[in-house]
């Protein structure tokens, strides 16, 4: 049984002040809320605040990007033992502004999952396709490179244990979320690749969330596809009570 996992991409937003003055007023407003894996990721800067201001509640925490490498010369990197110790437990690899902006592979991502695995970090693996893709009719083998370069060398009990968020590139901060009727075709196919290439227990465990403009307005249909396990969201998680909203509407019984 996969419980709804909601995750806040906060980006290159706030300081370190501002990410605690959030956290603090989020932890109160969610604090008895079952039922649904809630994660922040803060800038770095701000991980090792905010882990500590939320340590023993039901919020935690995730970094948005590391490094492979245990440690070395390696300028303005971190690495997977670094953001362990400062309090994460997840990390977001792949996110779309990664590959586009920072040249970011599949070859990349999968060094980065392996290694986050190691530091016992669970990564949150980012895949999905372009605008011009899907307008080829390519969604699908685009997704399926994605999932066989990112995820190369994983066994099925890890597969389990992380989660991959979908987000169609087209759909990220642009107001334009895809529909629930393709999200769940995209979720369909994931999870039966996941099916076909790891087993099923690792398909049945792996959650598959979402991401792209997600609002408190369009969760509940998201999640009412059987295959859309919870939700990454950017500009929806920057203020407490749309995320905190988004959170309660992605609970089975709010649907
Ligand atoms: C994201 O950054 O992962 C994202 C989905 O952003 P937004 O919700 O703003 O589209």
């Amino acid at each position: 049984m996969r419980i709804p996992f909601i995750a806040g991409n906060w980006k290159m937003y706030k300081t370190v002040h501002e990410a605690v003055v959030f956290v603090k007023e989020l932890k109160l407003v969610v604090k008895d809320v079952t039922g649904v894996e809630i994660v922040v990721a803060p800038p770095f800067t701000a991980v090792h605040a905010v882990a500590e201001a939320v340590r023993n509640t039901n919020v935690g925490v995730a970094a948005q990007n590391l490094f492979w490498e245990r440690e070395g010369a390696f300028t303005g990197e971190v690495s997977p033992g670094m953001i362990k110790g400062a309090g994460a437990e997840y990390v977001i690899i792949g996110h779309s502004e990664r590959r586009r902006l920072f040249g970011e592979t599949d070859a990349i991502v999968n060094r980065k999952v392996i290694a986050a695995i190691g530091a016992g970090l669970t990564p949150i693996v980012c895949i999905g396709e372009t605008l011009e893709e899907r307008e080829r009719n390519e969604t699908l083998p685009v997704l399926d490179r994605q999932i066989k370069d990112s995820l190369d060398r994983l066994t099925g009990d890890q597969i389990a244990e992380l989660v991959v968020a979908y987000e169609p590139v087209w759909a990220i901060g642009t107001g334009r979320t895809a529909t629930a009727m393709q999200a769940g075709e995209a979720h369909a196919h994931i999870r039966q690749r996941l099916r076909q290439w790891f087993g099923a227990d690792a398909a049945d465990r792996c959650h598959v969330i979402y991401g792209g403009s997600v609002k408190p307005d369009n969760i509940r249909e998201l999640v009412a596809e059987p295959d859309v396990d919870g939700a990454l969201v950017g500009g929806a998680s920057l203020e407490v009570r749309s995320f905190a909203d988004i959170v309660t509407r992605s609970r089975p019984a709010a649907v």
